[in-house]
């Protein structure tokens, strides 16, 4: 895949139709785009793993990891498991962000997507449309596995880590923490606590677990996330967010996040920043991505 591939990704999501997934309209976005959900795989398949990727549209790594899946599966599927995603979250502003990207993109491109609004957390409200027809299509599941949410991190960041919903399977915490520190380059670390404060618990080193809200106790005025929704309706064995960053910075190991948040901001402007970094290709993260996914669904299909 490329950066670009995201201009053309409803064609992407409608090719894999012809080699056997059920893409289905789910619904349509404010400004009349199509939202899709997609399932690959034998409908009667004993487990169930759901993916939602771009409820932040200016993560653009989640939908493309998604689409990449998508791609994969119906070339090999598992005999085991049934995957429903959705691909993009939120079409409307996904589509800005895809239009102000060049045809060569560069770091700072990317640091400079700004179209996103917060799906995510406001994901058990009927604030957007789309959040309301993806819960609609979640419902239809008789059952959810394992769930995920793809996202990106501060973009410019000292390390990787993900989010594990509290009460997740420790055997699947295990086997992807083993898998992701295995599929790791070794220039990017696993960090070993949670830069943004958010998590003060560390299952395994890039591995920090986020207390979930009771969904009966969300309401507009105090919203939850698809996390917390997927976790209350289905009772998964691994609920996780994926946080992936576009570039190490070594240099903000132990900075504040107040510090990662000045780095981003002067490279955004100047193209520059006073510490060195090294940009994560596109490929890598896909491939972290993508085993952080398949290890859970590994998991959960040999428990
Ligand atoms: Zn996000």
């Amino acid at each position: 895949m490329k950066w670009t591939d995201l201009k053309h990704l409803d064609s992407l999501i409608r090719e894999t139709e012809a080699l056997g997934a059920e893409v289905e309209e789910i619904g349509i976005s404010s400004e009349g785009r199509s939202l899709y959900g997609v399932t690959v795989g034998d409908r009667d398949a004993a487990h169930t793993v759901v993916i939602v990727a771009g409820c932040h549209a200016d993560e653009i790594i989640g939908p493309l990891t998604a689409v990449s899946m998508l791609q994969s599966l119906v070339q090999q599927p598992w005999p085991d498991v049934k995957f429903g995603i959705v691909p993009v979250a939120d079409p409307d502003f996904l589509h800005r962000n895809a239009s102000e990207l060049p045809t060569n993109v560069t770091l700072r491109d990317l640091l400079q997507l700004k179209h996103c609004r917060d799906l995510e957390g406001h994901f058990t409200t009927d604030t957007y449309p789309e959040c309301i027809a993806i819960r609609q299509w979640m419902r239809g599941f008789n059952q959810v596995d394992a769930y995920f949410s793809l996202h990106s991190a501060g973009l410019i960041a000292p390390g990787l880590f993900f989010y594990v919903g509290r009460g997740a399977n420790s055997r699947c915490v295990h086997q992807a923490a083993s898998g992701v520190t295995a599929a790791l380059p070794d220039h990017i670390p696993l960090l070993s606590h949670d830069p943004t404060g958010l998590s003060q618990t560390v299952l395994s080193p890039g591995f920090f677990e986020l207390a979930l809200p009771n969904v009966q106790a969300l309401n507009q005025q105090n919203p939850g996330s698809s996390l917390a929704f997927v976790s209350h309706h289905f009772q998964p064995q691994f609920v996780g967010a994926s946080e992936m960053p576009l570039a190490i910075c070594p240099a903000l190991q132990q900075a504040a996040l107040s510090e990662i948040e000045q780095c981003n901001r002067e490279f955004r402007q100047t193209g520059h920043s006073k510490h060195p970094l090294r940009e994560i290709s596109l490929d890598t993260q896909l491939s972290i991505m993508r085993t952080l996914i398949t290890s859970v669904a590994h998991c959960i299909t040999t428990a």
